[in-house]
């Protein structure tokens, strides 16, 4: 029997189809065709490049003071106005351009009052997209549209965040657009963590996103490091592979002793993970009724009556996928027993105050994914158990706060996984596409959100999520 050849796949391997993809004409015929882009995205805890420009209205001050705590030095941005405007080639007037590739365009908007200045934000914005380096950002940085009183700042902070989604979706070369809103006392060291994460290669794959930086303390020597976990005991359920395995190793690098949870049936798998990053294995069904007070008990046997858990990061998940005319009561309840009802039940344990638990100050991160955002054929249970996290982290962080614990969640998109290799080729090629970044997320992507958000001077951060899809046209 002959093979199935799918054309597809040939475009996307042929080394002569990825150099013709290449070539200018080809680039736009590869853009119908589908082929995957070939570059990669800038990771890791690497900056830009080129230079960060800061845009600021005159009242502005959060984001210079915040970049100045992060040692990153700043140019002024280039504005295009009529009068800046030079006769180009052709004789059309051309805006003016940095000199250069530019790394980053930041802008503090926390200023921003009326529509007139919105034309400033437009003039930086210009230049700076036609000058942006590939893996680029611009981040926006404006108050909380419910800060504000009077109607007409409060509309355009809103207004901002179609500002923000559109800028992703115009951007190329891996350059990402992102929106943080801040309280109006949000410190310069709270915001830290947010700008340096978004500056940095670990944002790699959060596009076109919007979320809150609200108050709390946190000291300077907090703000600037970079191992916030060094001496702090990180568990992840689903550590034995896929993401769950991304994340043991992200939180290692940043100092983390990591306890990593997986069923017994993936015990080597497991072993192999904890091993490589000296941390320590348990083999756990979470679905058992005890699994938070095992957890807890394993913490305490392995590192001290005293020790406790800094962070509990809820990775286990699975799908059981079936349209709803054909989903049994087992499919229905397996899912929803493992991603949700599992996490319900052992965070009530570990934040009973039992040894072993979390610790006060600490941080809860769970995920949510896209299809839970946005629904998604074949994936009622799915959707139901990832929506309810999102409900979860806004209901418990509140409740939460008192204790100084934050709350958050990730909604990753697609992500290169054993889980998303089950998905037939086709599908699986459209979904890889279907994001303004034109590639699929890797694991590491979500787990540096993650590392992100659970890090000591996250504290600001809490009832969040933040989606690491490149800007997934789904439910954008
Ligand atoms: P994965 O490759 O299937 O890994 C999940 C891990 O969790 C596996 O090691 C699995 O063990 C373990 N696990 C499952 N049930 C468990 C249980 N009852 N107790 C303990 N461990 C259990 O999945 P992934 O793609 O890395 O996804 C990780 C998380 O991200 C999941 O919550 C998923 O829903 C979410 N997510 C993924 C994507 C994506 O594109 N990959 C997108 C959105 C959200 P066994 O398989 O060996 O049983």
């Amino acid at each position: 029997m002959r093979a199935k050849v799918d054309p597809l796949e040939i475009i996307a391997t042929s080394p002569l189809a990825r150099a013709i993809a290449s070539s200018s004409v080809g680039k736009s015929v590869a853009t119908k065709l589908g082929v995957p882009p070939t570059f990669d995205l800038r990771r890791g805890r690497t900056l830009q490049g080129g230079a960060v420009s800061l845009a600021r209205l005159d009242n502005s001050t959060l984001l210079g003071a915040t970049l100045t705590l992060l040692g990153v030095e700043i140019i002024d941005p280039v504005v295009d106005t009529p009068g800046a405007r030079t006769p180009g080639e052709s004789g059309r007037p051309v805006p003016p351009g940095y000199e250069g590739r530019l790394g980053a365009l930041v802008l503090d908007l926390t200023g921003l009052r009326t529509v007139q200045e919105l034309e400033y934000v437009r003039g930086v914005l210009r230049p700076a997209i036609r000058s942006l380096e590939r893996s680029g950002r611009i981040i926006f940085v404006a108050r909380t549209p419910e800060s504000y009183d009077e109607l007409e700042p409060r509309v355009l902070a809103q207004g901002l965040d179609g500002l923000n989604r559109t800028v992703a979706k115009e951007l190329r070369g891996g350059a990402t657009s992102n929106l943080v809103w801040v309280d109006p006392e949000t410190s310069p060291e709270a915001l830290a963590s947010t700008l340096r994460f978004l500056l940095e290669g670990r944002s790699a794959y959060v596009d076109g996103q919007s979320w809150r930086v609200g108050v709390a303390k946190v000291d300077q020597d907090v703000a600037q490091t970079t191992r916030p976990y060094d001496g702090k005991i990180v568990a992840i359920t689903g550590a034995a592979r896929g993401i769950g395995a991304a994340i043991a190793r992200t939180f290692a690098r940043d100092g983390a002793t990591v306890v990593g949870v997986d069923v017994p049936a993936s015990g080597e798998a497991l072993a192999k993970v904890v091993n490589d990053i000296h941390g320590t294995a348990l083999q756990l069904d979470i679905t058992l009724p005890d699994a938070g007070e095992r957890i807890a008990e394993h913490v305490a046997e392995r590192y001290g009556a005293d020790a406790r858990l800094y962070a509990v990061i809820h990775n286990a998940g699975i799908t059981r996928d079936r349209m709803l005319v054909n989903l049994d009561e087992k499919g229905w309840a397996a899912v929803l027993d493992v991603n949700l009802a599992a996490q319900l039940r052992m965070n009530a344990s570990l934040l009973d105050g039992r040894p072993g638990g979390l610790a006060d100050g600490g941080s809860i991160v769970g995920i949510s994914s896209t299809s839970g955002i946005a629904g998604n054929k074949g994936q009622a249970n799915y959707a139901t158990s990832k929506a309810a996290i999102v409900g979860l982290v806004r209901a418990m962080a509140p409740k939460l706060a008192d204790r100084a614990i934050t709350i958050n969640a990730v909604g990753p998109g697609f992500i290169e996984t054993e889980m998303t290799a089950a998905i037939p080729y086709l599908q699986r090629q459209i979904f890889q596409r279907s994001n303004s970044l034109a590639q699929g997320g890797k694991p590491v992507d979500v787990a540096e959100t993650i590392a992100y958000l659970a890090d000591p001077a996250s504290a600001a951060v809490t009832g969040q999520v933040v989606r690491v899809c490149g800007q997934a046209l789904v439910g954008q």
